[in-house]
């Protein structure tokens, strides 16, 4: 199958071009490591996850690139302001290394609760700073970087004749401003820093020298380009970000690569992630509405009733976050759980073998095409939610479901045996029901089968319902 996803640059959805065995690369743009990641910056790296399952189910080789941004990324796009990552540290009394470590060990903790699977490449800014400096270097040696005194070296944008295809920027129409901050001895209002000086009294701790000046870090843009230049190649496949990089920071990554290689495109196909919301708002300290994994589990929702959550919405859809909904998720996820703990235990029905492969293939397919169709997963749960209702043998949905949970990454395996752990430790942990099916086992043995209902009326009346399964009766709380 070929996945069909919807590129920015073309503002059409479109099969992504694979050529034959070749691996696919994908270049995510990682977190800025100054702060916790929130379930906002989850919902965003769920999404990326289920891309590369879809590649992989549908048998491509793929590879996936990440990058910390541990220096360089200020708190205005304007490359003005101060470096997020000194800032927080400072804030924090500690080193940047120790706080950009912390968060992005955080963050890849969460990432594994979320069932994301781990990126096959990371790379901190900070630990490739020559490389970056090479580009740099080349930029300016092509004419395509100029030196502002005191401030650093900037892309001069008018020097691409496509500079803003990605965003659909009119870039003559942009006035001094209206995007980004002044900087006196700027050429036009969109030229944005490669590499920054650090400015008189400003002590930062992130400090490499370089031909421009002794005390000197890359800008923001530059670390992406060149992490995924160096691992991917010149020109690779996909790149993903969230739609608030679409105008600034991919727009020059954009710039900086193409004028580095002189190919183009850098980049086939820009997939983007819509934002989430919480309740109707923006997420912001001073609404109180940042909520991190902790603050899920702590009422009592497990990551996987999150992660079911962020499926029931397509990813180019803004999402509100409600606990309502994320509730409503986690009664789905704990039902689907149910249901195949129970196909996983009861004997296989009677069933045309030709009829069973047929149907279940075509369900196969058709949960396939959603997911492959511009990772339309909210169709796909509604096709899982069929399988689950089909007229197929227990074994055959449950085989099926399992399987399709390579693609969801829902930890469905794991959860149903959890599950089917605990209901049978809940009965032996109440010694009066485990008397009472004793009994009853007993009294059926005997064919006494008025006798075996009467008890089964009694535990019914103790909260306890029994269930005939392959591995033997058990209780379940109802
Ligand atoms: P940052 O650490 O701020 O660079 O953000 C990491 C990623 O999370 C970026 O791709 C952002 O676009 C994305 N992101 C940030 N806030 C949200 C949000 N509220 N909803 C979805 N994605 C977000
Ligand atoms: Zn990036």
């Amino acid at each position: 199958m070929t996945v069909q996803l919807y590129n920015t640059l073309s503002r059409k959805i479109e099969p992504v071009p694979i050529h034959g065995d070749a691996e696919v690369g994908i270049y995510a743009c990682g977190i800025t490591a100054y702060d916790y990641a929130h379930i906002g910056n989850l919902r965003r790296y769920v999404m990326d996850d289920i891309l590369v399952r879809v590649l992989r189910y549908d048998g491509y080789k793929v590879k996936l690139v990440q990058n910390v941004t541990d220096v360089g990324h200020l708190t205005s796009d304007g490359d003005e302001g101060e470096d997020k990552l000194e800032k927080g540290a400072r804030a924090l009394g500690e080193s940047v290394f120790t706080t950009a470590r912390k968060f992005e060990d955080y963050f890849y903790q969460a990432n594994e609760k979320m069932g994301n699977l781990r990126p096959d490449v990371v790379v901190r800014a900070s630990d490739c700073i020559e490389q970056q400096l090479a580009i740099a270097i080349d930029l300016e040696k092509k004419g395509f970087a100029y030196l502002i005194p005191g401030e650093g070296l900037y892309f001069d944008t008018s020097k691409s004749p496509d500079y803003g295809e990605l965003a659909g920027l009119q870039v003559d129409k942009l006035k001094e401003g209206a995007r980004i901050d002044k900087i006196a001895g700027k050429r036009n209002p969109t030229d944005f820093a490669v590499w920054k000086l650090e400015k008189p009294g400003e002590n930062r701790q992130m400090v490499w020298p370089s031909p421009w000046g002794e005390r000197s870090f890359p800008g923001w843009h530059l670390e992406c380009v060149a992490i995924a230049i160096n691992n991917l190649g010149e020109q690779f496949e996909i790149h993903t970000g969230g739609i608030d990089h679409i105008p600034v920071h991919h727009t020059n990554e954009i710039a900086q690569a193409q004028a580095h290689t002189g190919k183009k495109p850098f980049v086939q196909t820009w997939v983007h992630h819509n934002f989430m919301l919480v309740d109707g708002q923006k997420m912001s300290k001073s609404l109180g509405n940042i909520y991190r994994l902790e603050d899920i589990e702590a009422k009592g929702f497990s990551p996987m009733a999150l992660r079911y959550l962020f499926l029931t919405t397509h990813y180019q859809s803004e999402m509100n976050f409600t606990w309502d909904a994320l509730a409503a998720a986690q009664k789905a996820y704990r039902h689907l759980i149910m249901d195949l703990a129970r196909l996983s235990q009861e004997k296989p029905a009677s069933m045309a073998e030709e009829e069973k492969i047929n149907r279940s293939e075509k369900l196969r397919e058709q949960f396939l095409a959603a997911a492959n169709n511009n990772l339309n997963m909210p169709q796909a749960l509604a096709i899982l939610n069929e399988i689950r209702k089909a007229t197929l043998e227990d074994s055959e949905r449950y085989d099926l479901i399992l399987e399709l949970d390579n693609v969801l990454g829902l930890q469905l395996r794991q959860n149903v045996a959890k599950f089917l752990q605990t209901e049978i430790y809940e009965e032996i942990t109440d010694p009066a029901a485990e008397k009472l099916l004793q009994e009853r086992e007993t009294a059926r043995a005997q064919k006494d089968f008025a006798r075996a209902d009467q008890l089964r009326l009694q535990l019914a009346e103790l909260g306890y319902q029994i269930q005939d399964t392959a591995i033997g009766v058990k209780l379940v709380r109802k």
